[in-house]
């Protein structure tokens, strides 16, 4: 059985008090240790905090955006370096609530994952088709687009990962079948090996993650892993997940 890795995303939830089901998560691996990769992505105003408290632990720490400058004159945002600096092992890059809510473009997101990589986080790199483009066919048109152009030639022999987080199953209750999630990961490895070699990059399935359904997502070929929303902000659900993988 592989290694997999399973990502919390807590998007804009959470405050200091949260971040007990953090250490939760710590002391269940503790005595109960996993042999998958278990990672949390916070908000920024709570990783510096996150990373004391789960000092020592096995899990790891992730921002859920960054600039693609490292300093300047950007008000409000956070540099990939100050993520790292804060604690951060990690970084989503590309989540479609930022492609969609923030118009970040696929060379936008290739930018935020080079500042990523100068800064030595891991880019956890986000790409999904919306309803509209899967009813019309196109969905592994879109997101092998989407790798295309986001995962710049610097990621070659990096260490990063790909989240497939279909957009029409973000927090919805509805996930891909089984058979589209093999199709999309096939061609998102197809895609890896050409652009950049990669082999054996993970890549996460992200949507609606859930204690019942992630032993049969995560059992998909090629599937390496979960980007999870909703189900990792309680212990519980989460620890649910990391033992079904
Ligand atoms: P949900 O698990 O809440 O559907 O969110 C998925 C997601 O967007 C993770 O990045």
């Amino acid at each position: 059985q592989s290694v997999k890795m399973i990502v919390g995303n807590w998007k804009m939830n959470g405050l200091a008090a949260s971040l007990g089901e953090a250490e939760a998560v710590r002391d269940t691996l503790a005595g109960q240790p996993t042999a998958h990769r278990v990672g949390l992505c916070l908000p920024a105003t709570l990783i510096a905090q996150a990373a004391w408290r789960l000092k020592g632990g096995s899990v790891e720490i992730g921002g859920q955006d960054c600039h693609a400058e490292a300093s300047g004159a950007f008000t409000g945002s956070v540099s990939a370096g100050m993520l790292k600096d804060a604690g951060a092992s990690l970084v989503i890059v590309g989540h479609s609530e930022r492609r969609a809510g923030f118009g970040e473009s696929d060379a936008d997101v290739a930018a935020k994952v080079e500042a990523a990589l100068r800064a030595g986080l891991e880019p956890i790199v986000c790409v999904g088709e919306t309803l509209e483009q899967r009813d019309a066919g196109r969905a592994v048109e879109v997101v092998t687009a989407q790798v295309a152009g986001s995962l710049p030639e610097s990621l070659r022999g990096r260490d990063f990962a790909v989240a497939y987080e279909p957009v029409w199953a973000i927090g919805t209750g509805r996930t891909p079948t089984v058979e589209q999630v093999a199709e999309m990961h096939a061609a998102i490895r197809a895609a890896l090996v050409e652009g950049l070699g990669a082999t054996t990059t993970p890549i996460l399935y992200g949507g609606s993650v859930n204690p019942r359904n992630a032993a049969e997502l995560l059992s998909v070929a090629e599937v390496g892993g979960a980007l999870v929303g909703g189900a990792s902000l309680k212990a519980d659900d989460f620890l649910a997940i990391v033992r079904a993988a």
